[in-house]
């Protein structure tokens, strides 16, 4: 294996693999397969030995290598911080190379380098319905998940941010994938390529709010990780609206009970917890915490391109967080899109943020007349 990218990360794979396993409860992948390979410790313990030359990759180890949401679990328990999901994704070019990547990856790789996304689909369309007919104080970047699949929460995106002062316009450049797909796939080559490119597509725009915390993360953490340093400032929603959550029109929380899902770019990725329990707690009486929370919340499985390359695994890991997060059938409320699809793939209900704070709002103005 060779390659400055996963040379980099030499000594990451190292600790890992001398490493008496501290954090082994903490994978959520390892806690839904019951196999010491998929744990933190067997994963990275197969990079380092390919990095060192000591194993050739394998279909069963390039498997291995993808068994991995990028969580950040891990690194909370961790003394050396290690960024175990990084030093994995970008072992996964060696099996992208070799073509060993599992099937998911690799069809997820084909249908970017047609459309630029992974849903295969042309989003500009879409971005021209929603763009704003005047001038608007912030430009808002959705992401393709959510403006190919979750229409309902774009608009909610819209309504909340006109009621809290806050009004968003979306950005003409988030026609274009924050390229989180080719990361996760581990064709980090294209990543960068596709980041660049990005990046000066964003240069018109001095500040974009994000509304997918995966597509924030990327933006922020990942780009400057392959060298490329956007001119744009990347805030999320949730930073924008909780900061103007007193101007949203006096109305009491509204009387129901959910349960809250820390989102891992969010939250650990992006250390944003308290910004989106304002507009909790703004919007409902009655908010459970999550057995494990904040730095310690469980992931819900989605991440890591795992829905498609471990299916079964991933639904497994959304139905055991949500019931950690509500083990009283509460709907477990997340700000991150494609972990409301999770949780829902498991059998739960699950609100995004974003919706059920517009209901509030609608609540408010519904009582007025
Ligand atoms: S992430 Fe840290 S605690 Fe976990 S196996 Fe690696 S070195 Fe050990
Ligand atoms: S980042 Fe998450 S899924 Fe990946 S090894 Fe760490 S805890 Fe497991």
């Amino acid at each position: 294996m060779s390659g400055s990218r996963i040379e980099q990360h030499r000594q990451a794979y190292a600790y890992c693999a001398y490493c008496p396993k501290i954090c082994r409860f903490a994978c959520p992948v390892s806690d839904a397969v019951p196999s010491e390979t998929v744990s933190t410790w067997g994963k990275m313990t197969e990079a380092h030995l390919v990095t060192t030359q000591k194993r050739s990759l394998e279909p069963g180890g390039a498997k291995a290598l993808y068994a991995c949401t990028g969580c950040m679990r891990c690194r909370t328990y961790c003394r050396h911080e290690n960024e175990v999901g990084f030093a994995l994704f970008t072992a996964r070019q060696e099996a992208i190379d070799r073509e060993l990547a599992p099937q998911g990856a690799r069809s997820t790789v084909r249908t970017f380098s047609q459309f630029g996304n992974p849903f295969g689909v042309d989003l500009s369309p879409l971005v021209a319905r929603y763009r704003a007919d005047t001038p608007v104080r912030f430009q808002l970047f959705p992401g393709c998940t959510t403006l190919a699949k979750r229409g309902e929460v774009l608009e909610a995106a819209l309504a909340v941010g006109e009621a809290l002062g806050a009004p968003f316009g979306v950005a003409k450049s988030s026609n274009r994938c924050c390229g989180y797909p080719l990361y996760a796939a581990g064709d980090l080559r294209e990543f960068e390529r596709h980041a660049r490119a990005t990046a000066e597509a964003l240069k018109p725009y001095p500040e974009l709010v994000v509304l997918d915390p995966g597509c924030a993360y990327t933006l922020r953490v990942v780009y400057p990780r392959v060298g490329v340093a956007l001119q744009t400032d990347v805030r999320t929603i949730y930073e924008v609206l909780a900061e103007r959550v007193d101007h949203a029109p006096s109305r009491p929380p509204m009387e129901e009970t959910v349960a809250y899902h820390d989102a891992c770019h969010l939250g650990r990725g992006l250390g944003q917890y308290e910004e989106p329990r304002r507009l909790l707690r703004a919007a409902v009486k009655h908010v459970r915490e999550a057995q494990e929370h904040h730095g310690e919340a469980g992931c819900s499985g989605g991440g890591g391109l795992l829905p498609r390359t471990m299916a079964e695994a991933s639904v497994t890991i959304a139905r055991r967080q949500a019931e950690r997060a509500a083990p009283d059938g509460e709907t477990v409320v997340t700000a991150c899109p494609t972990s409301r699809r999770m949780f829902e793939r498991a059998g739960r209900r699950s609100e995004d943020l974003l919706t059920l704070v517009r209901r509030w709002i609608n609540a408010k103005d519904e009582r007025r007349r």
